[in-house]
């Protein structure tokens, strides 16, 4: 069952396969064709676009079945490559649930969906919301998409 977070991938199988089709047939696909195809193969519902989390569940859903067997290969392509930032850590936020503060601080933010002094458009609060600010969902949610973008690894937490 898909978390609720997730897009169905079903209803949206044409856009899906328009773009993994040829990057299954065609090893020479790149980060930069790969992201012409995800541009020109908009989201039906006219919304973002497909992420790289979401094109690479997709081959592993469809691979087999509405494309070639599956291949390793191809989600190596898919996968974003590395980014590192300039200290080398991948920061991963989780987030307390709603909660105020007796400050009176008149610059801070104030958004009740949120834990005091965060805005609720931030990725992290985005992902703590979405993930109802359970700490191991919201962990887990940031670890799995770093994971599938990436040969990113996770090696310690401090
Ligand atoms: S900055 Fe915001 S969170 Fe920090 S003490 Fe002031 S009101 Fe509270």
């Amino acid at each position: 069952m898909p978390h609720k977070n997730e897009i169905d991938l079903e209803a949206h199988r044409d856009a899906l396969l328009a773009i993994l089709q040829p990057v299954a047939d065609d090893s020479a696909y790149d980060e930069r064709r790969i992201n012409k195809l995800v541009q020109k193969y908009g989201r039906m519902d006219g919304g973002r676009f497909f992420s790289r989390d979401e094109l690479i569940r997709a081959y592993r859903q469809f691979a087999g079945n509405y494309l070639p067997p599956f291949d390793a290969s191809v989600i190596e392509r898919l996968r974003m490559k590395p980014v590192r930032s300039a200290s080398g850590v991948t920061p991963v936020t989780v987030l307390t649930k709603p909660f105020p503060c007796p400050g009176t601080c008149i610059f801070c933010p104030n958004d009740v969906r949120m834990p005091k002094s965060y805005l609720s458009d931030e990725p992290g609060a985005q992902r703590a919301e979405q993930n109802a600010f359970d700490p191991y969902l919201q962990t887990m949610s940031r670890l799995t998409t770093v994971s599938h973008r990436s040969a990113i690894r996770p090696t310690r937490s401090k």
